[in-house]
């Protein structure tokens, strides 16, 4: 992910899985994990992974409007 990529990602910035088009929003955050909502994308653990592929963080894209 490029630094210009990452200043896009703000607090309640969803991101779409390259891989497995699996989306992470902020507001329901991943039960799967144990994140609790309203953690942002950046704001989570260095371990987290792709739920349904386990891709890397760097594998997700802030995805733009709605
Ligand atoms: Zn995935």
């Amino acid at each position: 992910m490029t630094a210009a990529s990452t200043l896009r990602i703000g607090e309640h910035t969803r991101l779409e899985c390259r891989i497995c088009w699996y989306v992470y929003d902020p507001a329901k955050g991943d039960a799967f994990e144990q994140i609790p909502p309203g953690t942002a994308f950046t704001d989570l653990p260095d371990h987290w992974r792709c739920p349904q592929c386990d891709a890397e963080q760097d594998k997700f894209l802030p995805i733009d409007g709605t």
